[in-house]
């Protein structure tokens, strides 16, 4: 498999997946895509309906990373995808399917039902891709005898599963910032209680915005960074969007009882990683009818799937909402899926988010282009904070099961969407406890909390707070690395 820029640089070049696993954009700025998508045949299809998750995973992964040895990779999987990691499930039976799924019921003659993709450590979808990127680093640095500093900026969802994943990891070290105090109680116990040696919480004294500013800071430094390994997590990295893909294929088999039938997704949607992941599930075959961007006051992808207009949102029109991990202004992933969109043509995408940059978007709408976005299966929706707390409500009331705020986002715009006997999967990307505040807000009550979270807030905390100062940051990152 050779993967190619989506900007089109270096086009004669060949990069493995290897190459592209420890990287994170292209040198021209674009991101990494397979120069083909592989197609499932009806007889692979036939035989992964009944493979257990991990060894799924080793089906589609292995078209994708054909330079890792089978064995390797199969190895890589199983170690991955247990129900030991994956045990958060709300019962017991289930935790062997790693991502079950949970039918709520019947609306307007549409089969809809959750599949739930946060039973891991950290509680939210993250710890899908996240879990095997840590195996998959880990077994990349060895072979080459190398060792990686893995430097990132978090608010919550995104440090924690990356912390989870790379905890005792030979040859990785994380320096995750935070910003001090900003956290809500479980989010901070989640991160600040890992004792690993090789996990360094820096409390800075600042906003999220000062933490990410000191990452970009850090990272421009490129002889810092070269000299100390420092790399990233981010949520363009192929091997997370690849990873993803599995599940798609997992909720089909689960909802669907032959290979003739269809079915639709809706994706809680913030920098269009999981959703990019579905785009190519369909792309290799995988029978999907519609793919429904969910996103939540923070429309800038709706508006796109609406109007064909694609404009990012400054920080100050960037609303702080109750569902905080799609607050983004813009969809980092997003480029992916203009390139298909387009195509495949690198020059119009390099044009377009060259005009991203300098207008602040780009408008496809009078484009031939925009048409094309349905035959791709795309459509989309918004929701709001009244929407999301109602919806919380409504789903408890009817079907006893407690959703997280992403989660509501997600049941509100695919109930926009159904179509008689269309079965509609909702994706959970995770579990209420995590946002807390709301749901007493809708229930009145306290969200449901896996048992292995029970008094996590008391647990001793280990983290170092640091002045919001690019240098302090980078001597701290010296005296830790032991070079
Ligand atoms: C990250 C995240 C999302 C958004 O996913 P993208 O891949 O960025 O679109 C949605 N919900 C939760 C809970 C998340 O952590």
């Amino acid at each position: 498999m050779n993967y190619l820029s989506t900007r089109g640089a270096g086009a004669g070049e060949r990069h493995t997946f290897s190459d592209i696993l420890l990287g994170g954009l292209a040198k021209d700025g674009g991101l990494y895509l397979p120069a083909d998508y592989p197609r499932v045949t009806a007889d692979e299809l036939t035989r992964w309906r009944t493979l257990p998750y991990a060894d799924l995973a080793f089906e589609i992964l292995s078209k994708f990373c054909d330079d890792i040895p089978a064995d390797d990779l199969r190895a890589l999987t199983r170690k991955t995808y247990t129900a030991a990691t994956y045990c958060n499930v709300r019962d017991d039976e289930s935790a062997a399917q790693i991502t079950p799924l949970k039918t709520l019921g019947v609306e307007d003659g549409a089969p809809l039902s959750l599949l739930e993709l946060s039973n891991g450590p950290t509680l939210a979808f993250k710890d899908m891709a996240m879990q095997l990127i840590g195996n998959l680093f880990e077994y990349a640095l060895a072979k080459h005898g190398e060792t990686l500093n893995i430097l990132g900026a978090t608010s919550g969802d995104t440090g924690s599963a990356a912390e989870y994943a790379m905890r005792g990891k030979k040859g990785i070290r994380v320096f995750m910032l935070s910003p001090h105090g900003k956290m809500s109680a479980f989010q901070t116990a989640q991160m600040y209680s890992l004792q690993d040696p090789n996990i360094f919480n820096l409390a800075v004294q600042g906003v999220f915005d000062d933490a990410q500013d000191i990452v970009k800071a850090v990272s421009n430094d490129h002889a810092f960074k070269a000299k100390y390994k420092i790399g990233t997590v981010n949520s363009i990295n192929w091997a997370r969007v690849v990873a993803q893909v599995v599940y798609y294929f997992k909720g089909y088999f689960a909802a669907t009882k032959s290979n003739d039938e269809r079915v639709s997704f809706t994706v809680p949607s913030g920098n269009f990683g999981n959703v990019c992941a579905g785009h190519i599930a369909r792309m290799m075959g995988l029978p999907i009818e519609k793919l429904v961007v969910a996103t939540n006051e923070n429309d800038v992808l709706d508006e796109f799937f609406r109007t064909g207009i694609y404009r990012v949102r400054k920080a100050a029109e960037t609303y702080h909402t109750s569902s905080p991990s799609m607050d983004i202004s813009k969809a980092s992933n997003f480029e992916r899926f203009v390139y298909d969109l387009l195509g495949r043509d690198p020059a119009r995408v390099l044009q377009l988010f060259r005009d991203v940059e300098e207008k602040g978007g780009f408008d496809l709408a009078a484009s031939g282009d925009f048409a094309r976005v349905k035959a791709f299966g795309f459509v989309s929706g918004s929701s709001s904070h009244d929407a999301r707390v109602e919806t919380i409500r409504d789903v408890f009331q009817r079907y006893d099961t407690m959703i997280d705020t992403h989660t509501a986002d997600g049941v509100k715009v695919a109930r926009e969407h159904l179509q008689p006997g269309m079965p509609m999967i909702v994706l959970e990307t995770a579990q209420p406890i995590k946002f807390g505040e709301t749901i007493r807000e809708a229930l009145l009550r306290e969200p449901e909390r896996p048992a292995a979270f029970s008094g996590i807030e008391s647990l001793a905390q280990r983290f170092e707070v640091v002045p919001a100062d690019a240098q302090r940051v980078k001597d701290f990152i010296v005296a830790h690395t032991g070079e």
